[in-house]
């Protein structure tokens, strides 16, 4: 029921199982969507199979299910939406918001990955990524935990949008998709912050509506790396699913649950205590 107006919705690449990490974002953002009587939608990010783990999906929505974090409506794959990133990408080109670029890395290195005006080349397809033009503006944001934030135009370089290899960019999907669900919050790790500049570029270039973002500490290893699916963080343990979530909930400096309650009752409780101000500022919490 839409009534008050937010849409939430966890967005994980299926590369891999959830670790605890990445259990402290599906719970937030499910609290902060419950906690204002918003809807919490799922969308399986699989656009990338080079990046894919057989069967990853199958274990993220069972671990979700386990944690008592039900979604509302249908699962939203990536995958099967390719019409709508080749229908964004041809309003792009067409109003020259976006570009076809076939500079290599080597010559992207030469000016710090920041691509070169000189070698844009509108209207030439073939092998080529396509890119999206920054403008001349810089991109300004408020952060509902890291506060506001601003990225300077000549700083940030054009994002790719479609790879050189076809495949479609996480920065075009995202977009398109936090759209086309009527996404009014996001909630995710701090690792994405920058990226968002990008996304709020793209937004504008597509006339899409604005979106309130909360950025949340990461949870880092022994080794001051995020845990993640590329450094192999051990999967959550499902059986444990109670235990699991009390202990993000003190990462996320939460009421603690009164100790007798079950995965519903813990998720209820921590629903009507949510408080997003008291999620630590800082960007890395240690293990
Ligand atoms: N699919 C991305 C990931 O798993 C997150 C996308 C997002 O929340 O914007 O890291």
């Amino acid at each position: 029921d839409p009534h008050t107006g937010y849409i939430g919705r966890f967005a994980p690449s299926p590369s891999g199982p959830l670790h605890l990490g990445s259990l402290l974002t599906a719970v937030a953002s499910y609290l902060d969507a419950r906690a204002n009587c918003g809807r919490w939608l799922l969308r399986i990010e699989d656009i990338d199979p080079p990046r894919e783990q057989t069967g990853a999906a199958k274990l993220i929505i069972d671990s979700l299910i386990a944690h008592g974090l039900h979604w509302d409506g249908d699962i939203l794959w990536q995958s099967q939406h390719s019409e709508s990133y080749e229908a964004a990408l041809t309003s792009l080109l067409n109003q020259q918001h976006a570009y076809y670029c076939s500079c290599s890395r080597a010559q992207l290195a030469k000016s710090d990955g920041i691509h070169p005006s000189s070698c844009i080349t509108p209207f030439v397809a073939g092998d080529a990524a396509i890119r999206l033009k920054i403008p001349q503006t810089d991109a300004v944001f408020s952060d509902r935990v890291q506060g506001s934030q601003r990225y300077l135009s000549d700083q940030i370089g054009d994002p790719v949008l479609k790879r050189r290899d076809g495949l479609y960019a996480y920065q075009l999907a995202v977009v398109v998709d936090d759209a086309s669900q009527d996404i009014s919050d996001i909630v995710r790790g701090v690792d994405l912050i920058d990226a968002t500049a990008w996304q709020i570029h793209l937004q504008h270039a597509l006339s899409l509506a604005p979106i309130r973002y909360l950025h949340l500490p990461l949870i880092v290893g022994d080794d001051g790396h995020k845990l993640s699916k590329q450094s192999f963080a051990p999967a959550i343990d499902d059986q444990l699913a109670k235990d699991n979530l009390r202990r993000v909930l003190r990462y996320l400096q939460q009421a603690p649950p009164a100790p007798e309650l079950d995965i519903a009752g813990i998720l209820q409780w921590a629903t009507q205590h949510w408080r997003a101000d008291h999620i630590p500022t800082q960007t890395a919490l240690p293990l």
